[in-house]
């Protein structure tokens, strides 16, 4: 009998708790998930149109590694234009979204034995991405009264001659938080005074609320930021895979041997309709529309949750979710979890799935309709009531 042999890193790959609890949830009736992070929008039409009129005029052959020079032009142009940042084309890699960008990095970058610093809790690639390129995760922990921002002091303390490498995302998935620009700053000379990468996932920075601005860490530490950025988030695109890097041109002319022959490139007609994203007045009309409604929902969900004994929500500035502290339950993450969907058929993430310091929390995404969050949380509230 054929023995089935698998390399060790991919066994120490973890399963996503998430996908465990949504096949739980999935022979069950009348659940609603408040567990999923993706846009229930529909794409614009203006880019769906684009995509159309691509195929039609031929955009069906094979693409240059670094992406359809049309597309790296805009994704330069956007950065002058929203962020007054230049950015020269070369520095430019189009991937299959933020997951390859951020893949990237971590096999381009680090070896054997090299330390990258991750912060606890993290959305859950990083992880699994430092297991793959072999490399040592050191977890930083984030607290509430920080603001769930890392503490510049106690990053230095993180730091050995090992370290290559440090992930931030702000706006932060799975905590909503955002970063002040004092923090990035301390971060940014951080990263180099001691020679260290900063890899820099930003796939939520137009959903902010509040007043709060977006940091893109690459005004800060440019030669040492590598950005990870995403159509999926802010055009409601998950399904299209589109996504890019941004880095010194050294690392982009690196990332594309990895990426050309083992990845492969996005689409042609796709990379033509982010052109069209990136371009066109109605798709920022369209992402400004569902930011305001991302607005509403979130104060619906803040103020609902006021209402739910035992859970303490924090206040989130970016992204679609609420963590909420659940101690007082007197559950753990996880239990608290399984709980609420065999109790109330209420899906939930326990806050451990993104790392042990989760432990106490669980994530809440608003990405839903109002009138589920509206039924979730009221199944919520009637289930703690009698806890
Ligand atoms: N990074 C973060 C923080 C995310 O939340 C996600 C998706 O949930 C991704 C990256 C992956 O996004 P993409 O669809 O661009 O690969």
């Amino acid at each position: 009998k054929h023995k089935y042999f698998v390399a060790n890193r991919i066994n120490l790959i973890q399963r996503s708790k998430i996908r465990e609890l949504f096949e739980r949830a999935s022979k069950m009736e009348n659940v609603i998930s408040l567990g999923i992070g993706e846009p229930d929008f529909d794409t614009p039409q203006n880019i769906k149109d684009a995509a159309k009129r691509a195929l039609d005029e031929g955009w069906t052959h094979y693409t240059p590694n670094a992406g359809v020079p049309e597309l790296r032009n805009a994704i330069s142009e956007y950065y002058a234009d929203h962020h007054g940042i230049e950015i020269p084309v070369q520095n430019v890699l189009v991937t299959a979204g933020a997951y390859e960008a951020t893949y990237l990095a971590f096999e381009s970058l680090l070896e054997d034995g090299d330390e990258v610093i991750i912060p606890d809790p993290a959305f859950v690639c990083y992880a699994e991405d430092a297991k793959v390129a072999e490399a040592k995760a050191i977890r930083l922990p984030l607290r509430e009264e920080n603001d769930f921002q890392p503490d510049p002091d106690e990053l230095l303390e993180l730091i050995t001659k090992k370290t290559r490498m440090i992930v931030l995302n702000y706006p932060n998935n799975p905590t909503g938080a955002t970063l002040d620009e004092d923090i990035a700053k301390a971060i940014a000379d951080i990263a180099q005074d001691y020679n260290i990468y900063i890899l820099s996932d930003e796939p939520y920075e137009h959903f902010l609320y509040d007043g709060a601005k977006h940091i893109p860490m690459i005004k800060y530490a440019p030669d040492n930021t590598i950005l990870a950025n995403s159509f999926s988030k802010t055009f409601a695109m998950t399904g299209w895979r589109l996504g890019f890097t941004i880095a010194p041109e050294e690392i982009i002319r690196d990332m594309i041997k990895l990426h050309a022959y083992i990845i492969g490139n996005v689409a042609s007609f796709v990379q033509i309709a982010g052109v069209a994203a990136l371009r066109e007045e109605a798709s920022w009309k369209a992402v400004e529309n569902m930011r305001k409604e991302y607005a509403k929902r979130r104060r619906l969900v803040l103020e609902k949750l006021k209402e739910v004994p035992y859970i303490k929500a924090f206040e989130p500035k970016g992204a679609f979710y609420v963590f909420a502290n659940i101690r007082e339950t007197g559950m753990k993450s996880e239990e608290f979890a399984e709980w609420l969907l065999d109790k109330a058929g209420v899906v939930v993430i326990p806050g451990t799935a993104f790392g042990p310091n989760g432990e106490g929390y669980i994530r809440i995404s608003y990405a839903t309709k109002q009138e589920n969050l509206l039924e979730a949380i009221s199944r919520m509230k009637k289930v703690l009531e009698g806890l």
